[in-house]
């Protein structure tokens, strides 16, 4: 299967292409992360879970992977909310960058290799901004430092913005602003009596948002590495003034490749908190809903199309995750067959390159759930039938353990067998005992009992399968 080419697309040449790491063997990435004033609500943890397919792909895919996710713990909206909360900045955002771990656990989302906290490399980003004087990007105005535009002639080379000449030397201070304000932004802010500030050698002050991503990016991953990731809102201004940053003080391209997720929508609109029509994964929990099914829901849909919320969509995904369950449960306790079975290992090998080539395919994850229940629906006509191999039945199941180390959605006890399994299997035998038998009124005693216990015993031409009901 090393025909299969990993591709993706690529926002900065609005192409698909195949991808390269610079480092032989070894892609390094870095996805912008939460700001951590609240908790993430379902949207930002699609770009997140987009994130987490990325990484396993790359794996998948033989790369050793190198991910750097930022925090931002210092921004407009972190100031405001901490001191509304009337506690320090790092007492605030600590309590939430904790939730935030915990719902990366929740949805099964991998760790990253590094997550700097934006306060951790002030340093560095005071230094990122010396180098912009230095080279004649930048200029002050009262104690603020500004990006000037004009001075990196490749600035909208990512969001393919057209400058307004008349807007030339006007200049924005807020962290985040709409494209029509395409404008000098602010690097650095004056210290203000209201807001954390630290002595550095370009002075007293603060970040602005965009530096703080770039100054990390290039301390952890060097000035150029692979692959840049974030949600569409990302792209402008936020990416274009990280490029605009990063390349005019190292002189080198900053990331190759750009990858945008689209965003979840509530009723066409963006989920996002400032509309107030957001969902936080704990309040879904809350609801009942298992942490698998939303995370099967975010998935179903390829990142680069908007994926619509609903309630029925996520009861779908509940449907879907049970038919899995289940054809994993038949398939654990059936019996086997001594001759080839009717499921092929054509069928399964069949299976691992269309898992390969959906995701292969820019991630499309719709492509590699479909390839897994067209699997399961001949494993189901195969169970019903002529039974599985032992040796079918071993490549299938490593063939799981391998879509499910990037997709993440298998039920945990599935795949390895338990105690309790070897006590109901002997039922199950004991049961077909007493048939063979002719024994009904024991096997009728036995089915009751499995029964009690939640088992469905199901009798197919090759034996009897059993599955939790
Ligand atoms: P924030 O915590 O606001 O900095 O956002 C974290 C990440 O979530 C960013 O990469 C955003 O682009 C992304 N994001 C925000 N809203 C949505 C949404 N409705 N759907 C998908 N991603 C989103
Ligand atoms: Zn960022």
């Amino acid at each position: 299967m090393d025909d299969i080419r990993l591709r993706f697309y690529n926002t900065l040449t609005r192409k698909p292409e195949p991808f390269e790491s610079l480092e032989e063997g070894h892609a390094r990435f870095y996805t912008c992360g939460p700001t951590v004033y609240n908790f993430s609500h379902i949207g930002n943890l699609r770009t997140f879970l987009f994130e987490d397919i990325l990484r396993r792909t790359l794996k998948l895919f033989g790369w050793r992977v190198t991910q750097v996710m930022n925090l931002t713990d210092i921004d407009d909206k972190t100031i405001r909310s901490a001191n509304e909360a009337g506690i320090s900045l790092r007492e605030f955002t600590d309590t939430f960058i904790q939730a935030f771990f915990e719902d990366l656990d929740t949805l099964r989302i991998e760790r990253a290799e590094h997550y700097p906290r934006a306060t951790d490399y002030i340093a560095e980003m005071a230094h990122l901004v010396k180098t912009l004087e230095e080279g004649g990007h930048t200029y002050r105005s009262g104690d603020s430092i500004y990006y000037r535009i004009s001075t990196f002639p490749a600035y909208g080379k990512l969001s393919r913005i057209r400058l307004d000449k008349t807007k030339a030397g006007a200049r924005v201070d807020s962290d985040e602003y709409e494209k029509e304000d395409a404008r000098d932004f602010v690097l650095w802010k004056a210290a203000k009596e209201d807001e954390p500030s630290w002595d550095t050698e370009i002075g007293s002050g603060r970040p602005g948002w965009h530096l703080e991503c770039s100054a990390m990016a290039m301390s952890l991953l060097g000035e150029s590495f692979d692959i840049h990731t974030g949600g569409v809102d990302n792209i402008f201004p936020h990416h274009e003034n990280e490029i605009a940053q990063s390349e005019a003080a190292s002189g080198k391209p900053f990331a190759r490749f750009w990858l945008h997720a689209e965003h979840l929508n509530v009723e066409s609109e963006k989920m996002a908190k400032s509309k107030g029509n957001f969902f936080t994964l704990r309040e879904l929990i809350e609801r009942g809903y298992d942490p698998i099914v939303i995370r099967y829901l975010l998935m179903s849909v390829p990142y680069r199309q908007k994926l619509n919320f609903t309630f029925d969509g996520l009861h779908a995904a509940e449907q879907a995750l049970e038919r899995i369950a289940n054809t994993l449960r038949r398939l654990e306790h059936t019996p086997e067959v001594e001759n080839q079975g009717a499921l092929c290992q054509a069928d399964v090998e069949a299976f691992r390159r269309q898992l390969r080539e959906g995701l292969a395919d820019d991630l499309n994850t719709a492509k590699a759930l479909a390839a897994l229940h067209t699997v399961l629906h001949k494993v189901n006509t195969a169970l019903d039938g002529g039974g599985i191999s032992p040796k079918v039945r071993s490549a299938l199941l490593e063939a799981f353990t391998e879509a499910d180390n990037v997709l993440g959605i298998f039920p945990k006890q599935e795949i390895s067998e338990t105690n309790d399994d070897d006590e109901i299997q002997s039922l199950v035998n004991q049961r077909t005992e007493a048939r063979k038998n002719k024994d009904f009124a024991r096997s009728d005693a036995i089915r009751d009992e499995l029964t009690a216990r939640g088992i469905l015993v199901e009798d197919t031409p090759h034996g009897p399968v059993w599955r939790k009901g």
